[in-house]
């Protein structure tokens, strides 16, 4: 085998390696209710399953997706939040540091 077609065998390998662990660096995994910083932040992926007793402040109409912490786009299911770093947080989920969007107008 000549040395160009050893190289381009080389590169062929190496883009037939990279384009599968690029899409999975693209997703981020989602946050697990059991992780430690999601028990101490009362994270769950449904607001409608918030303990009412331990958070008596808490209202269905408060999710993820209208917390000025989401990173995600409207219509989006998950995006990043600033308390779970390298991670997704479903978008009708709540935690305890749940704070509203300000409203603009
Ligand atoms: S801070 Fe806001 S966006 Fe982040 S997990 Fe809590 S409720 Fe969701």
């Amino acid at each position: 085998m000549n040395k160009s077609r050893r190289i381009f065998m080389m590169q062929s390998v190496a883009v037939g390696l990279s384009l599968p662990l690029a899409k999975f660096a693209l997703a981020a995994e989602a946050v697990n209710e059991k992780d430690k910083q999601a028990i101490s932040l009362g994270y769950v992926s449904d607001t409608k399953k918030v303990d009412k007793a331990k958070y008596p402040k808490h209202a269905e109409t408060q999710h993820c997706s209208n917390c000025m912490f989401y990173q995600g786009k409207e219509g989006d299911k998950a995006g990043a939040c600033p308390l779970f770093p390298g991670k997704e947080v479903a978008a009708n989920a709540w935690c305890s540091s749940y704070t509203a969007k300000a409203k603009v107008g």
